[in-house]
């Protein structure tokens, strides 16, 4: 038939946001769209930082694709891309080949390690379900051996490397953790040692200083110790060496210090910077008409010429103008720039306790935590509706 096929590569932030709006505004037989992700259900990046901790049940970070999308609007197939071909427009999956005339690409972005000896072996990382059960389950069991070899205090040690917002989200609910899990394994609390680590001046760089510092106040009264200015210049088996040769000994390491785009997109040939591709106005790979790039594999800079952040808050947006410059695109209209709309920033400390800049202000405590659970429920609401809101919803 010729009937256009939109092939959607990942169903992220940027992946379902595109496969939703086409659903929506695509009329019958105007397109076939077919929608590839790595497993069957979608999950919320925004949210991992507390199923890893073990503060809430992976379950609440996930929803089954099939709950979300149309099956009779859009073809969804569970398989992982191995290679994207540009030159015959062609996408190799781990078990099939599907052939596009249009395609998105929203893979998602990969863990950047900096070339850093040993982070990739030896660290752990918040990216996925998998990834964050699995950083749940080593905590626990550190616990578990601690108390069979009392000695061994790097059991208890625990390292976050990178204060970012994924570093400072995180940290503050393994705070919060430690004292149940203490009580649950039968040790003092004071045995146990959480450093965060940041190689930048401070903590959260670029993010409102007074915002930075009341992070910090909290954390640290939670039993946070931070190291800041100090870099991680290596990670081993037993921990990491940082600043001028200092090790810390300790057997589990987060690694949160960046992330890149994924390596899917530099080894089908575009161009990249830290492999992310820098897009048209119109989110097109350059030299691809017909290639749109979404979410933290894409590069667009802000009017002052600065990179805009990956975000998730910048993926769904992208994922609308997608959408609407595929439809333009097959009814031969003109395409849309994307805006990015600044909606804030809001980043969690652990329960009720947050930072965030939002409608042109800063708020903190709280009020701030508060803000965060509505930007969560929001996001269920846009994907899934009221029963989505209803069923995975953190009210308090
Ligand atoms: P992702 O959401 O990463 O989705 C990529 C999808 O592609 C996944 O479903 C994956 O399974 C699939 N996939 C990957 N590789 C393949 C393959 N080879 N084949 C098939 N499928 C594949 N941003 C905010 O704006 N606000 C926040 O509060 C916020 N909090 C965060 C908290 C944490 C702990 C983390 C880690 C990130 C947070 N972010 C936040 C950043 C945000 O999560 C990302 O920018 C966002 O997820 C990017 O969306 P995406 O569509 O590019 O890809
Ligand atoms: P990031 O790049 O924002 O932060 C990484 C941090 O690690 C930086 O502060 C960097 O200086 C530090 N670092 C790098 N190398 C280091 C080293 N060798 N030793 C010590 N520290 C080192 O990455 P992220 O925190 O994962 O965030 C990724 C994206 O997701 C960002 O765009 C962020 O805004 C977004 N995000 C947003 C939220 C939120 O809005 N609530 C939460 C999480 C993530």
């Amino acid at each position: 038939s010729n009937i256009p096929k939109i092939v959607i590569l990942g169903a992220g932030y940027g992946g379902i946001l595109t496969a939703l709006r086409l659903q929506k505004e695509l009329n019958y037989n105007e397109a076939d769209v077919t929608l590839v992700n790595k497993h069957d259900y979608h999950y919320f990046t925004t949210h991992l930082h507390m199923p890893a901790a073990g503060t809430d049940n992976p379950e609440n970070a996930r929803v089954g694709i099939s709950k979300l999308i149309d099956e009779f609007k859009i073809d969804f197939v569970k398989s992982t891309v191995v290679q994207i071909r540009p030159q015959d427009k062609k996408v190799i999956l781990e078990d099939g080949t599907l052939s596009y005339d249009y395609l998105v690409i929203g893979v998602g972005g990969e863990p950047e390690t900096f070339g850093i000896p040993g982070m990739i072996e030896n660290a752990m990382n918040i990216r996925s379900i998998n990834s964050v059960r699995l950083i749940r389950e080593h905590i626990e069991y550190q616990f578990a051996r601690y108390k069979r070899e009392p000695h061994r205090t790097d059991y208890l040690t625990f390292v976050v490397g990178g204060a970012g917002f994924t570093g400072i989200e995180f940290i503050g609910e393994l705070a919060d953790r430690i004292p149940e899990l203490c009580k649950q394994f039968d040790i003092d609390p004071a045995n146990v040692k959480l450093y965060n680590i940041e190689a930048a001046p401070t903590a959260l760089p670029g993010f409102d200083p007074e915002l930075v510092e009341y992070a910090m106040e909290v954390l640290s009264k939670k039993g946070v110790t931070f190291k800041i200015g100090t870099a991680i210049k290596e990670c081993t088996p037993d921990g990491v060496i940082v600043g001028e040769g200092e090790e810390i000994r300790s057997q589990t390491v987060i690694w949160t210090g960046g992330i890149r785009g994924n390596r899917l997109i530099e080894e089908a040939g575009f161009e990249t910077m830290r492999g992310r591709v820098k897009v048209d106005e119109f989110l097109r790979a350059p030299g691809h008409e017909n290639i749109y790039i979404v979410g933290d594999n894409s590069l667009m800079f802000n009017p002052e010429g600065r990179p805009y952040p990956p975000t998730a808050q910048i993926a769904m947006q992208q994922g609308v103008t997608c959408a609407h410059n595929l439809v333009a695109s097959i009814r031969n209209q003109p395409l849309k720039g994307f805006e990015f709309k600044n909606k804030g920033t809001v980043a969690s400390l652990g329960k009720g306790e947050a930072i965030g800049i939002a409608f042109g202000k800063k708020y903190k405590g709280r009020f701030a935590a508060l803000l965060k659970i509505a930007i969560d429920l929001r996001y269920l609401f846009i994907i899934g509706g009221i029963p989505l809101v209803l069923r995975k919803g953190k009210f308090l």
